[in-house]
């Protein structure tokens, strides 16, 4: 890539495509949702990438507001059995968050490369010299 790569290109333009965050080229997942190793284009490796639960929390998040509509709609305003939620509501519930899952663990992937975002860790500072006998003798007199 000889152009400076921005956010919204990194993130949006190759994280919803789920490609490699690096050179947008490469495949970002094996299966539905398990990680490649590394980009399989420029060799990136992908062990920085840890999204966690975050995609399915943010996705369930979002969707259970309109698929929660969605159900308490069908009951006040049809009462019907319960079987019509099983073919209605639950249908409906599945399409809102499952397929959105992909795209949006790429583009947290994506972000996590862009702002090199990382486990946090403490910084241990350096080991001070040890304190010779002799120091200790000629504070205390
Ligand atoms: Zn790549």
């Amino acid at each position: 890539m000889t152009k400076t790569m921005t956010a919204r290109d990194t993130i949006l333009k190759f994280g919803l495509k789920c490609r490699c965050p690096r050179c947008g080229k490469g495949r970002l997942f094996n299966g539905f949702l398990s990680l490649a190793p590394k980009c399989e284009a420029c060799g990136l490796d992908y062990s920085f990438a840890d999204p966690a639960d975050g995609p399915a929390f943010f996705v369930m998040m979002t969707m259970a507001f309109p698929a929660t509509a969605f159900a308490v709609w069908i009951e006040l305003a049809y009462e019907p059995a319960l079987w019509v939620h099983f073919v209605t509501t639950v249908p409906f519930l599945l399409l809102s968050c499952i397929p959105p899952i992909r795209p949006f663990k790429g583009m947290l992937i994506a972000s996590q490369y862009f702002h090199k975002a990382e486990e946090g860790r403490f910084e241990v500072p350096p080991q001070a010299p040890a304190r010779s006998e002799t120091d200790t003798e000629a504070r205390s007199s």
